[in-house]
């Protein structure tokens, strides 16, 4: 059987382990196939690429911080993108811009909670970001630091990052983010599309519309999705001829869920394979 894991996070963004680090870990826990998806941003990718064991093949991708302005007020989301040309440069601009907002807004949540007399600092947050894209689990880790929170599911609740301390990102227009992926001859895979755990979810309508703009996929089997709803998805992918993936979302010491705790079957990654034209399978 092969294992394929096509979620992972390293320290490009919000996962503990650096890309190196993330390739042999994936080797070391079975898997056959694994994709690097730091959110919005490649940063990790050449690391990955030059650490990647024999043995293990890489998909490069990026997870994309979206929102469906369908609705008021607007749904985040998360579209995984896979094997595009990292080069293209409307996308290259898009992700450079979700960066500097991620800091920008990061950088704003650390002064709410200053003012409220809470002990972090922006240079703390950002140290622990080390260069990667900046996100709310380095906030988390300044708050485990302070001794205000135990984990980073803790600093989630609504009265600190969740809801009391969150201050928004300046997401891509989920349907622009599905055409300019394609433009840069990547494949899309809309992320933890039920998951109701995390928030607002959109309707089933809008996954319809994605599909006709070129939608590649949906993620079924997650862990922030009952089996209700992993069935749900696998229903709805299956109506709209969409693939279906499963993936663990690995992000480190960051969250629990471990490397090929859920996986993709073979016929769905090689799909998305043969669909992409930007930049080759590692491997
Ligand atoms: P951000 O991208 O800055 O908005 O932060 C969201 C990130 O935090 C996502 O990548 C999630 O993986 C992670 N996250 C969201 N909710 C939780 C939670 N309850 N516990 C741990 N990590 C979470
Ligand atoms: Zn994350
Ligand atoms: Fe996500
Ligand atoms: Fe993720």
């Amino acid at each position: 059987m092969t294992r394929i894991d096509l979620h992972c996070h390293s320290t490009a963004s919000d996962g503990t382990l650096t890309p190196a680090e993330l390739v042999r870990a994936g080797l070391e826990a079975g898997l056959d196939v694994m994709a690097i998806t730091d959110h919005d941003t490649t940063g990790g990718w050449a690391q990955a690429a030059t650490a990647r064991p024999a043995g293990l093949t890489l998909v490069r991708g990026a997870e994309l911080s979206c929102r469906w302005y369908g609705v008021d007020p607007a749904i985040p989301l998360h579209l995984l993108a896979y094997l595009f040309d990292p080069a293209e440069p409307r996308l290259a601009a898009d992700l450079a811009r979700l960066r500097t907002d991620r800091e920008q807004r990061a950088e704003k949540i650390v002064n709410l909670l200053r003012a409220d007399g809470v002990d972090i600092s922006w240079p703390e947050v950002s140290g622990y970001a080390a260069g990667g894209s900046v996100g709310r689990p380095h906030i988390a880790q300044a708050l485990i630091r302070a001794g205000l929170v135990r984990t980073t599911s803790e600093a989630f609740a609504s009265r600190w990052l969740g809801s009391r301390y969150f201050v928004p990102k300046a997401d891509l227009d989920v349907f622009e983010a599905v055409r300019a992926v394609r433009a840069a001859g990547g494949v899309t895979v809309f992320a933890h599309p039920n998951a109701t755990v995390r928030g607002r979810i959109v309707p089933d309508r809008l996954i319809v519309d994605l599909a006709e703009a070129g939608l590649f996929g949906l993620e079924a089997d997650h862990e922030d999705h009952t089996p209700e709803q992993r069935e749900h998805v696998r229903a709805l992918a299956g109506e709209l001829g969409l693939v279906v993936t499963g993936s663990s979302d690995f992000h480190g010491t960051h969250k629990t869920v471990r490397l090929g705790a859920f996986t993709t079957e073979l016929a769905a990654y090689e799909k998305i394979v043969a669909a992409a034209t930007g930049v080759p399978i590692l491997g």
